[in-house]
Formats: C-alpha cells, sequence, structure tokens
C-alpha cells in the first residue's frame, strides 16, 4: 500500500508499504476514505521523536475489510470513524470511561510511565517510541480493540462530517464538559482551529448564553462566528482580559477552555540559551481572565514541564482546573447523533483535499 511517512526533520514522502494484517484477535483491517492534517502532526513533523519510515495520521474514516475473531460489532463493508487514541475498553480506566488514561493502549507503556508517571492510551499516527501505532494518511490501518474504537456512521452523515469524529469533536466537546457548562454560562475558548471550533460549538448546544473565541486567524474566527455562533475577538487588536470582563458582567468567564496548547515557537531565544522550559500563553490568560470559582480546562498539547504557570491565581481565585486527552469512545456515539441530526456540522473543518499522492503538500 502507499502511506506518508516521515523521512526526516520537515521532510515527508509517500512510500510503498506492506499492507497491514491482522496480529490479534480484536484487531480490524480499515480502507481508508479520509484522513485528516492535525496541528500535532507539525510536532512531529519538525523531528520530535519518529523513525524514519513511520506513518503520519491519525483522524480517519474509512470501511471495513477484515475483522479478527473476536470483533462483535463490526464486519466487513462497514464504514467506521476511528477514534484517534487506541484504548482496550476492559482495564480500570476504560471501565470508568478515562480511556485516554487506559492501562493497555501504548505501545511503550514505559515511555509514558518515564514522561508522566504512568503509561497512557496510546495513538495512531504517533511514534512507536512514544507508545503509538501505524499512522492513518495511507491506504490501509491496522485498527486494534476494533471494537472499541470503531464506530459505524449513521448513513446520513457525510464522510466529511464523520472524519472530525475521529478526534476534534471528541476533544472539543470534552472541553466544554470537563468545564461544567451550564444553562446561562459566559464560555472563552483560547484557539479557532478544529478542537476550539467544536469547543464552542459543544458549548453553545449546551445552554451557555455567550461563547467568545479567542484567535488571531480572520478566517478562523469568521468560522466560529457562522459555524459555532460564538462572538470572536482578534487577540493582536484589542485587550482579552478585559473584553472577556466586559462581555461577562464585570466577573469574566464562567469557564474558560484551552485549545492552543504550548508550541514549541513560544519559546524565546533567551529561553532556549538558558534552558528555560516554554511558557504555556493561553492557559496563563485563561487563568488570569476566569472568574473566581471558575474552570478552566485544558486540551491542548503541552510539553511535560512549562514555565511561568499562575499556580497562586487557582488557590487565590478557587479555580477548578481539568485536563485530558480525548475519551473519544465516552463521546463518540453521542456526537454522531447529532452529527446524524444535523446539530453538529464539522464538514467545513476540512478546507482543503487532496489525494493521497499529494499528501506532503498538506504540510507545506
Ligand atoms: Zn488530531
Ligand atoms: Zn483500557
Amino acid at each position: 500500500m502507499r502511506a506518508l511517512c516521515w523521512m526526516g526533520a520537515g521532510e515527508l514522502a509517500v512510500r510503498q508499504l506492506p499492507d497491514p494484517e491482522l496480529r490479534n484477535a480484536h484487531d480490524a483491517i480499515v480502507r481508508v476514505r479520509r484522513s485528516a492534517a492535525c496541528a500535532a502532526d507539525l510536532a512531529l513533523l519538525a523531528g520530535r521523536g519518529p523513525a524514519v519510515g513511520e506513518v503520519l495520521g491519525h483522524e480517519f474514516v474509512g470501511e471495513v475489510v477484515e475483522v479478527g475473531p473476536e470483533v462483535r460489532r463490526h464486519r466487513a463493508g462497514d464504514r467506521v470513524v476511528v477514534c484517534s487514541s487506541v484504548s482496550c475498553g476492559s482495564c480500570w480506566y476504560c471501565r470508568r470511561e478515562l480511556h485516554s488514561c487506559c492501562d493497555n493502549g501504548s505501545t511503550d507503556p514505559a515511555a509514558g510511565e518515564a514522561a508522566w508517571g504512568h503509561p497512557v492510551a496510546g495513538c495512531f499516527g504517533q511514534p512507536r517510541s512514544q507508545g503509538g501505532f501505524a499512522g492513518s494518511h495511507a491506504e490501509y490501518v491496522r485498527v486494534p480493540y476494533a471494537d472499541v474504537g470503531a464506530f459505524a456512521v449513521p448513513e446520513p452523515v457525510s464522510d466529511d462530517r464523520a472524519l472530525f469524529a475521529s478526534d476534534a469533536a471528541p476533544a472539543g466537546w470534552m472541553g466544554a464538559d470537563l468545564g461544567g457548562v451550564r444553562p446561562g454560562d459566559v464560555v472563552a475558548v483560547w484557539g479557532a482551529g478544529a478542537v476550539g471550533q467544536v469547543a464552542a460549538r459543544a458549548a453553545r448546544l449546551l445552554g451557555a448564553e455567550r461563547v467568545v473565541v479567542v484567535d488571531r486567524h480572520p478566517d478562523r474566527l469568521r468560522a466560529a462566528e457562522r459555524h459555532a455562533g460564538a462572538e470572536t475577538l482578534d487577540y493582536r487588536r484589542v485587550d482579552v482580559a478585559a473584553e472577556l470582563r466586559e462581555r461577562s458582567g464585570g466577573r469574566g468567564p464562567d469557564v474558560c477552555v484551552d485549545a492552543v496548547g504550548t508550541p514549541a515557537a513560544t519559546r524565546s531565544l533567551g529561553d532556549r540559551l538558558t534552558g528555560a522550559a516554554p511558557r504555556p500563553v493561553a492557559v496563563r490568560e485563561a487563568v488570569h481572565a476566569c472568574r473566581k470559582g471558575g474552570s478552566v480546562v485544558v486540551l491542548g498539547a503541552h510539553p511535560g514541564v512549562v514555565d511561568t504557570f499562575p499556580l497562586g491565581a487557582v488557590t487565590a481565585k478557587g479555580l477548578t482546573i481539568r485536563g485530558a486527552r480525548q475519551h473519544g469512545p465516552r463521546y463518540i456515539p453521542m456526537l454522531l447523533d447529532r452529527m446524524a441530526r444535523d446539530e453538529l456540522r464539522t464538514e467545513y473543518l476540512a478546507t482543503h483535499h487532496l489525494p493521497l499522492d499529494r499528501a506532503p503538500e498538506a504540510y507545506t
């Protein structure tokens, strides 16, 4: 089969690889119909971790072509969306719907223990050395624990819409859910990428009175207004904290969601020279802006250690801080249902379509 492979820092190539095969009784092989590019790929592209030849891509929808003898919920021919993270469905964490904390989803639990103190779920398209599985920018993917991570797509939901149930939609929805958004709340979302867009839409659907999205890309801000029903702030042009207070009765938002993360680019030259950790700029702003007693939900990708985190504000203001990588299987059936009812439209997040042979262009 053909697949998009990491060949070195900043270097991608479409290569011919052996087709994946069933390895375990609960595996399925899926022929990929759509696979999305994600900001998380960019860190890998820059050269953090992959081995030469590893396949990128973790958000995908496809058709089941083969199943192992213990797969009960799927058979060849089913159209499925596959959760980007890999979890077993039966460990202590999965039984409590904390799928991203799965004990058995990683190919390298020791790496998780070293980095976080515990192993966490694996993910497609991540380096094997970081607990990942071969990715979805390929013609075929082996899906472990297929009954847990693959979900039949309802007939009326298009591939382009279902694709986002793989990663961005459950992650974004989880932001509103973990934040405990209630009717009448004011919610602020930092980051108008796919996760932030869905977090904003979810907050609206859960009854938030006002949702304010903070970003600097005009096209993304326009999309958040149009598709998520959000108000927007361009942080280059306004004082974000003052604007948010103004729009929340002088208190600050009830729930603040970080859908930005800590990009490596936030490290200044001085930080690099002194070895200081990167700064979580969006989370810091969220902690400062959030009303007293409010919630801050951290969804973005962050390095193990960050610098200048305003910990004092967490206690002084009585904040609740929550975070997770997405617990996909907890949310995906509900999201597909909302997609089928047209409540959640995500196809606008797919701004460009390319055939696999031109996949490297998606990252230039
Ligand atoms: Zn992703
Ligand atoms: Zn598990």
